[in-house]
């Protein structure tokens, strides 16, 4: 009988084991910090919208601006405008969530690619106004691709903002698309900051960011790139990036393409 006497066999664990163990702890050691900076980060984008919203509406309701009504407006506004940030953060939050349960629901369905470019041009036409940023769209291309509407909206927005935020004023953000034989892919090409080098590993990450620290200049909570390539990928599309580092960035996005009706295959259904 071959009776080979190893490591593993007699309770040791092998070189292997015990690499695939530091491993495991370090990669946990990970996850735990970054459930940590994500706790920070989640609490001080919280905060700084309440804050302001708690701030407007005392205000506005001590009455002490009753006779100015231009900047009682505005303060509302203000706070409107944070009520919305904060949604956006819970949606998110909420959004993890069921894509880590598998429990996101898309509705798959062939969409007008321009179209959509030009309804995310509008949503985010005064981010990018703020931001002195110019969105330049592509020629319309008639292209339908297979996707969840709402949610395709959601990816396009999170690259654009994530664009429009880490440009500097006056500079250009272009969306370009290109149809492949079965998919159609979609480049938005900033010339801002670009991403440091170190960070370009992570940056499909959840709740990472280069800069995550509480003086940071940008808001954000690292979760946008996360959703977004998980999106794309229950869309059965694909994701990627490269960017120089004080430069700008390129995120592309391919989707599958739907064939207009003439050139799709043209074999007869078969008989029921
Ligand atoms: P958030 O924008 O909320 O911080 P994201 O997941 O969208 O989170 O992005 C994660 C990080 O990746 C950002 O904090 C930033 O450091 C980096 N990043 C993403 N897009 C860009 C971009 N276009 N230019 C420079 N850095 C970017």
């Amino acid at each position: 009988v071959h009776c080979e006497v190893t490591a593993a066999s007699v309770g040791l664990p092998d070189q292997r084991q015990l690499m695939l163990n530091l491993r495991d702890i370090s990669e946990r050691m990970r996850s735990e910090q970054l459930k940590n900076d994500f706790v920070s980060t989640v609490s001080h984008e919280l905060r700084t919208p309440l804050t302001s919203i708690y701030g407007a509406l005392r205000l506005a309701n001590s009455g002490v601006l009753h006779d100015q009504p231009e900047q009682a407006r505005s303060l509302l506004q203000a706070a409107e405008e944070n009520s919305q940030r904060l949604t956006a953060l819970i949606n998110d939050l909420l959004d993890i969530d069921k894509l880590e349960a598998g429990k996101l629901e898309l509705s798959l369905q062939p969409i007008d690619l321009d179209q959509h470019l030009q309804d995310a041009r509008r949503m985010l036409a005064s981010t990018a106004d703020e931001a002195e940023v110019h969105l330049q769209l592509p020629a319309p291309g008639g292209q339908r691709i297979m996707a969840d509407p709402q949610r395709f909206q959601q990816v396009l927005a999170n690259l654009l903002s994530n664009a429009i935020k880490f440009s500097p004023p006056g500079a250009r953000v272009e969306i370009e698309t290109q149809a492949c034989e079965q998919q159609v892919r979609l480049t938005i090409t900033d010339h801002g900051d670009g991403i440091p080098l170190a960070f370009q590993p992570n940056v499909f990450q959840r709740f990472a960011q280069a800069d995550a620290t509480a003086t940071r200049q940008r808001g954000g909570t690292g979760l946008g790139l996360a959703i977004t390539r998980s999106l794309v990928r229950a869309m059965h599309g694909a994701i990627g990036f490269s960017s120089t580092p004080g430069q700008g960035s390129r995120f592309w996005v391919s989707l599958p393409r739907v064939l207009p009706a003439n050139t799709q295959d043209p074999r007869p259904a078969a008989p029921d």
